[in-house]
Order: structure tokens, then sequence, then C-alpha cells
């Protein structure tokens, strides 16, 4: 088996798609070396030595060190230097690389094969001592802290130690014979913290390397966030062992790293940081403030350092010809790390670039009119459930707001909540129902659960591309980074800044799109939809078939529903309109009444206010269908429940409290879930559907009249189980319906259709669809049925079917397809085979989920129905489904 794939000098063994293999890192070095850029030499090893290396017991196939050894002499002879060669050593990194990017591995070790021998070759051949050392101190303090596991404060007390002797602030003031003491001092902690001295020979370090990027595959951090990344183990990483390129040998050298585009606005401008005489990762750790790479990006800032554009002005020529051409092969916007060693320019990395929501938008948007991908591409690059972020509220323009501190706009949205100090806290604030904001000094993969936890994410050091950055960017989080003035003390759990000081627990308001730091909460506003949204919107709309309404019964939802796109209502809940203040009263007097005399005289008070109700649907719904469904809720529901209550509906009905009290003891049921509800309650009381029925076809008439619009009412029948039972409710809809025509003189149009929720009527569709003219599946309740669990109490076990892969998803948020998605189709089929023009919607709460607007695209129906603002997600996610 081949367990190693070279690149380097024009050329490569790997390519781009051979991601699965060779992980994301090595593919994309292996595709940049074939296209002829300048990418140091080295060799990947694949994913698959990870799968077998814990498949059996940690051990590596028996010709892997064969295959390396080979691989690393072609480096050996490409660079003109020997590993471990004590004249002249070649130098390399050990990265690690899975498929998808993942923060929780093993950082990458820079500078290997360094020893007190090979050291003295580096002065040698670099005649620069002060580099070789410095060189040689980072590795044995990357190398001790990531493979042999002793902890960065020891080595960063040595460095702060000689600083403070020498009088120094800066790691750059440093000369060779400081390094040299430092490097002493990194040597004896080693020995000190392991017992043993730091590794001097090179094939040791080598594996040693080797041995922790495969470990850390399984540690607790990537297991974490595999985990919220839905990321399988099996994956597995593979390793990238490359030759140095030195970004520390002087003026004339940087490392930087930059997006092609700007990730959080989309803007097609070259962006980021870098700095001059640095290494690795320093831009990220925020040690030194970097420095921006162009001359707009660094007066966008307000930067007072020179950018790269002007320092090294022929360097970012090319690598501004680089950014080019990567965008252009991989038609999209890319995240690269390079690094400039004595004005040559070295490419270490390209990935697709994390974004914003709305960076990814504009992104898409602009490609495609670019002409570089077509609508459908556009559509494909966008997350649906990311569209979110854009639906978040931003703060209102016009709010009072106080600003401590200003950081750099990381991430957009703005966002509220109490202050805490750490990850763990953020965690367990959040699961109290808190929101918070995290506020670190920087952040760390260690703290990925706690940014996940909080509503916004506040640094007081790093830059754009710092760790808390690119982090909140990819989760959605709103983040301000690299607020300098606020001054964070740990230990006293508080964060200062001019006099002002702000303890854990204090509420404050970040805003990621312009970075202000606020004192308390201040009010937002809701997003308009326009701009590349819109634009993508309507791409989406070209492009898909299924069409989508909405859920709604206020005129408030509805409004927002028909700004978001919604193409009708879906599902109007009528026994929401009954908890009104004005009708409570009314509705509770004809639940409690104890005959259809009584009952009739409450539902006359409740008409006209129901009427008014679906007047206002109607008008401002214009024409698009609207979906109605009659009262559904056990009745229990809308019981009285205080005295003070009983005595108001007493009064109302004109009988005493007592009766009011012995009446509502009657309805009470032990399960209500199941009980008397749905059109078991029209069965029952049809005197209640009637008027429901008729306050609708009256509230049509009445549209028409005042507006022209010609509304055609779906009335929808809940919780059908037989055919028979659809058949009386139909028939006393039918009866008011030619009531209302005959008093009105206006011909009514309407469907009477029912919700598919009970596995019985999905059994029975197509004896159920002879009479019945359109389906809705109520997939809550169908969840609910065919599970036989109930949504209010699954909260207490469904974590423990998740955990032990039980359900992969949660069945209330994501369809079971293979259970109640099974329901569904049989429905469908046996619906069609009787009325083949049968209308088919969804109108649970999945309606607004991507992953099962998939799925009923797969099944046909005609409409997905959900929340208002989940309206975009949906459209979106039908456009996909269909492509
Ligand atoms: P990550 O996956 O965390 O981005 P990388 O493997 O990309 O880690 O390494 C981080 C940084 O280390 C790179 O951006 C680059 O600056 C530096 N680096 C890695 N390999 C080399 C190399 N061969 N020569 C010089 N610098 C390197
Ligand atoms: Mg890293
Ligand atoms: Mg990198």
């Amino acid at each position: 088996t081949r367990w190693v794939y070279s690149f380097g000098d024009g050329k490569a063994e790997g390519r781009a798609d051979m991601k699965n293999l060779l992980g994301g890192k090595g593919a994309n070095l292996a595709e940049m070396s074939n296209l002829g850029l300048p990418v140091p030499p080295g060799f990947t090893v694949t994913t698959d030595v990870c799968t077998y290396y814990y498949k059996h017991d940690r051990t590596y196939p028996s010709d892997l060190k064969d295959q390396v050894a080979e691989a690393l002499a072609t480096v050996e002879r490409s660079i003109g230097a020997g590993f471990g060669d004590p004249e002249n050593p070649l130098l390399v990194s050990v990265r690690s690389g899975a498929r998808a990017s993942m923060p929780g591995m093993m950082d990458t070790v820079l500078n290997l094969g360094l020893t007190d021998v090979t050291v003295q070759g580096l002065v040698k051949r670099s005649g620069d001592a002060r580099f070789a050392y410095d060189s040689y101190r980072r590795f044995i303090q990357m190398y001790g802290n990531v493979v042999l596991g002793v902890e960065h404060h020891h080595f960063e007390d040595i460095l702060e130690n000689v600083k403070r002797d020498r009088d120094i602030t800066l790691d750059t003031e440093l000369t060779a014979a400081d390094w040299q003491a430092v490097i002493e001092g990194y040597k004896q902690v080693v020995q000190h913290e392991l017992g043993r001295p730091f590794p001097q020979d090179v094939q040791e370090q080598l594996w040693g390397a080797v041995g922790a990027v495969f470990g850390s595959w399984m540690n607790q951090r990537a297991i974490t966030y595999r985990r919220l990344h839905d990321i399988p183990a099996e994956w597995g990483t593979a390793v990238n062992i490359q030759a140095m390129v030195f970004g520390n040998m002087g003026d004339d050298c940087a490392t930087g790293v930059a997006f092609t585009r700007n990730p959080s606005t989309g803007e097609n401008a070259f962006y980021g940081e870098y700095l001059v005489n640095a290494q690795g990762e320093d831009v990220v750790a925020g040690i030194r403030t970097p420095q921006h790479l162009t001359i707009a990006g660094k007066q966008a800032n307000k930067s007072d350092l020179p950018s790269m554009e002007e320092v090294m002005p022929e360097v970012f020529k090319q690598l501004d010809a680089v950014r080019l051409r990567l965008e252009g092969h991989y038609r999209d916007m890319q995240d690269i790390e390079f690094t400039v060693q004595q004005n040559k320019l070295y490419m270490l990395q390209t990935r697709t670039g994390k974004r914003t929501a709305a960076a990814a938008l504009k992104i898409a948007v602009d490609l495609a009119d670019e002409g570089v991908i077509d609508h459908a591409e556009a559509i494909k690059r966008i997350d649906p459930a990311s569209l979110d972020q854009l639906l978040h509220p931003t703060l209102d323009p016009k709010a009072q707001r106080t600003v401590i501190a200003r950081g750099l706009p990381a991430s957009p949205g703005a966002a509220s909540g109490k202050l805490v100090f750490s990850a763990d806290e953020a965690e367990t604030q959040a699961q109290l129902g808190e929101s918070v904001i995290l506020c670190r000094i920087e952040t760390s993969p260690e703290d990925i659960h706690g940014m996940h936890a909080a509503r916004g994410i506040l640094t007081t050091r790093g830059g754009m591309t710092s760790h808390a950055a690119v982090v909140a960017r990819g989760m959605g989080r709103a983040c301000v980074a690299g607020a300098g003035d606020l001054r964070v003390d740990y230990k006293a759990q508080t964060v200062s800044v001019r006099g002002v000081t702000i303890k854990a627990g204090d509420t404050v308001t970040i805003d990621g799109s312009t970075g202000e730091v606020m004192l308390g909460a201040v009010p937002t506003i809701q997003p308009e939809l326009s701009g590349d949204f819109a634009t993508l919107m309507g791409w989406a709309d070209e492009i898909r078939r299924m069409k989508v309404r909405t859920n709604a019964e206020t005129p408030l939802d509805a409004r927002t529903a028909r700004k978001f796109g919604a193409e009708g209502i879906g599902l109007s809940r009528t026994e929401h309109m009954f908890f009104d203040a004005d009708r409570i009263v009314a509705v509770r007097e004809m639940i409690l009444a104890e005959t259809e005399q009584g009952r009739r005289a409450a539902l006359a008070k409740i008409a006209p206010m129901q009427r008014q109700d679906f007047v206002e649907l109607f008008t401002i719904m214009k024409g698009l269908p609207v979906t109605i469904r009659l009262l559904d809720p056990p009745l229990h529901e809308f019981l009285p429940n205080s005295d003070a209550e009983m005595e108001e509906v007493a009064k109302a009905a004109g009988t005493d409290i007592l009766k009011v009290r012995h009446r509502a003891s009657q309805l009470h049921e032990s399960n209500p879930m199941l009980g008397h509800r749905g059109c078991r309650l029209g069965i029952s009381f049809p005197e209640i559907y009637e008027m429901q029925a008729r306050s609708i076809f009256e509230a049509a008439v009445q549209v028409f009249k005042e507006t022209g619009e010609t509304v055609i009412p779906e009335i929808m029948i809940p919780l059908i189980g037989t055919p028979k039972e659809f058949d009386i409710l139909k028939a006393v809809i039918d009866k008011v319906a030619a009531e209302v025509t005959g008093s009105s003189g206006r011909q009514i149009e309407y469907l009477v259709g029912t919700m598919i929720e009970l596995p019985r009527a999905c059994l029975r569709a197509g004896e159920i669809a002879e009479t019945a003219e359109f389906f809705s599946f109520g997939t809550n309740d169908l969840t609910q049925t065919v599970f036989g669990i109930s949504r209010d109490d699954a909260g207490s076990f469904l974590p423990d079917y998740q955990r032990g892969g039980i359900l992969e998803h949660d069945p209330f948020v994501t369809i079971d397809v293979e259970g109640v998605g099974e329901m569904v189709k049989i429905a469908a089929e046996r619906g069609r085979a009787t009325r083949p023009d049968i209308k088919l919607g969804i109108c649970g709460e999945h309606g607004g989920d991507p992953a099962s607007v998939h799925f009923c695209e797969t099944v046909g129906l005609d409409y997905v129905s959900c929340s208002p603002y989940r309206v975009p997600i949906a459209r979106l996610a039908a456009a996909q489904a269909a492509l």
C-alpha cells in the first residue's frame, strides 16, 4: 500500500480532490504545487495510516518507515540539505491535516530537526546566529508543549525572566546570546518536567511528532469538535511533513494569513495580516499587533503600522497574483497562509475560507455576477441554516448606548448578555437559560464549548484572523476581537477600562459589525431582506419546485412572513386566537357550558371576533392560499385556573362558581394529547366547527367586498383517524358554506382537507382522500404518535438516545425519514392514488428544517410551511433540494 504522497518543485502525487486520503491541507498543498505555485517541498502521510494506527493498537504499517525515508530523501535533494546533517541541516514542519479543518487537533511543530549539534550547522549556513537560536528555542517550546506535554507557562516564565534580566520588552530585541540562555532554560524545564532530556535524535523527534498528530485525533478537544460538527471519528487525520521556510531571518522576511475576499463582509478586496521577521502562528497568537496586508485595509482599520503593500511592494504583487490565481482555480474565496523568506514568497496553505453568512451571500452573488459560477452553484454554496444569522436582530440605531471600548468587528451581529470569564462558566450559565457574553484575553481551542454556549465573544487581544474571530464567524456568534483598552482580571472576575469596572454577571452588549462594546442591554431591531440576500432568494425561487408557506395566525406573523417571501399560510391555528384577553372569558363560557344551547350562546359572542381575525389574515395575504385549522387542543387547556377566573366565567354565563368548578373537573383529562381534542371536539360539539366555518366564509365574502381579492380558504380538520370522522365534519362545513352563499349571494370557493397526524390516517389515506381535497402533514403530532413519544416529555430521555447512537437526530427537529417519513410516503401514495391532484403539504416544525425540506422534495410534496423567520431558510433549502 502507498502511505505517503510527495509534493513540491512544481508537481505532486496528490490533488485537491484527494481530501479524503490526504486531508484538506495535504490535498491543497499538492494542488498548489501542481499549479506551479511556490510551495516548500514535502509529503503527506495519509489518513489511512491514522485508521490503521487505531485499528492496530497504535502501531504503524510495517512499510511506512521506508516510504517516509524515501520521501524525506526527495525533500533533502530538493532543498540540498540533510535531515540531521550537522553541517547543513534540513528542518521540517509537522502539520496535522484532517479532511475538514479541525481546531482540536495537534498544533503544528515548526523547525523540527534542530538539536544542539544541528543548530550549529544552521548558525554557520545562515550566518545568522540570532535566527538559528530563535528557531531552536521555538522548536523546543513547541515540541515540548504539543508533543511532550510540558505546560506552556514553564516556557513563558523562562522567557519572561530572561527579558526582565535584560530589561527588554519585545522578543525581536533578544540577541543570539539571550536566546541561548533561553534555550538552556527550556532544556532544563524539559529535563525537570519529564525526567529525561529533550530528544537530540532527529528521527525520534520526527516520529514523536507524527505520533502526537495521530494521538491528537482522539483527544478530548478533537472529540468535542467532531461532535459539534458532525464529523465521524472514522475519517482520521493525515500528517504533513514539509521543508521549513523562514519568516524570522530578518526584516526582509515575514509571515502572514490572508483571505482572497473580506470574510466578514464578502467585499472583493484582498484582506489579511502579516508580521515582519516572525514565524508561524505569531500573527494569530497575538504576541505582536499584526499589520495589514493592503493600504486600503490599513486605512479602513485606522492602523498606524505600515502595510505589506508599502513595505514589500514586489512580494506583495506576487502574493496578489497568487490570490487571483487561486480564486480563479478554486472558484471560491480562499483562506491562505504564506511566508516570505528573504524577499521570496512561499505558499503554505490554502483552503476555502470560512465566512459570515452575509459574506457568503455577497461572495456567491458576486462570483455568479462575475460569471465564475452559475446561479445553481451560488445557491448550493449557502448553508440555509446560516441565514438565521442574517435574520437576527441588529442594534436599533436610535437606541441610547454607552460605548466603553472598541475592538475589531470580527463577526457581525449584536448580542447582549451577562459577562462571564471562562468557557465553563459560559456553558453553565447558558444551561440555566442565561444569555452570556464570553470575555477572554484571547481564546484557544479549549474554549470551543464556551464559545458555542455564548451569544457573543469578546477578546482583548488578537486580530481578525485570531482564533476567536475565525471560530465565531464559523459558528455565527457575534464577536468583537482585540478590544485592547479593556483590562481583564481573571482572578477578580472583572474587566476594566478608564475607571469603569464591569463585574462577572453584569450585562453588556457587543456589536460584532462595528466592534463596539457597550454597557447594559441595547435594544435591537429586525433586519430587512434586501440586497444580495434578496438576489439570491430570487434565484432560489426560480429553481425550487415546492412552494413555501408560513405558519401564522397573528397579523404580525403573517406580515413578517410575507416580507420574507411566504406564498401563503400553511397553518393558521385558530385556538391561538382564543387566548386573547378580550375573548378568553367567552371561550371559557363556551367550554364550560353543559348544553348545546349554552354553547351556542357563548359561541355567538366569539364569532364576530373570530371573523375579524380572518378578515385581517385574508387581507394581509392578498389572495394567497390560507389554510385554517379548526379548533384542535384539548378543551382543558382553556380551563380557568384561579378562583378569580372561575368567578369571571360564572358571572358571564349566569351561573355560580361551584357549577363552573364541577364542570372544569369533569373536563380534566389524564392524557390530553391523546384525549378529547382535534376532530373529536367537532364530533361531540359540531356547533364549534360550525361557528368557525361560518366566520371563515363570512370573512372571505367581506374581504372580497372590501378589496376585490378572492380568497379560497382551505379548511383543515385536525387529527382525523377514520374517513367517517372526516365525512361527518365536512358535511357540517358544506352546509354552512351553502348557508353563507345563500345569505350573501356570493358563490363561495373553498377546500376542505385534513391534517395527517395519526398513523391510522396515513394507512387509510386512500379512503380519506375520497372526500378530503388536501392533506397537510402535521409532523409534530405524527412524530409523537409514530414513536409513541410525547414531545413535551422527551427532553428527559432523548439525549440518552442520541448519545447512545439509537437516534441520530432529534426526531422533533429533523424528520425521522425511516419511520415517520415512511408514513408520510404511504399517505402521499395512497392519497394520490385516489385523487391524483390532491394538494400535499407539511406544516410541522420540520417545514423549516433543511434536511426535512429535502425529504419533502423526494416525496414530491407541493409545499412546506414553517414559522415566519424560517421562510427564507425553507426557500433556499427547497431550491437546493430541487437541484
Ligand atoms: P493550522 O492547521 O493550525 O493552520 P499549520 O499546519 O497551517 O497549522 O501551521 C501553522 C503555521 O505554521 C502556518 O501558517 C505557517 O505560518 C507555519 N508553517 C507551517 N509549516 C511551515 C513551513 N514548512 N515553513 C514555514 N512555516 C510553516
Ligand atoms: Mg493551529
Ligand atoms: Mg494553517
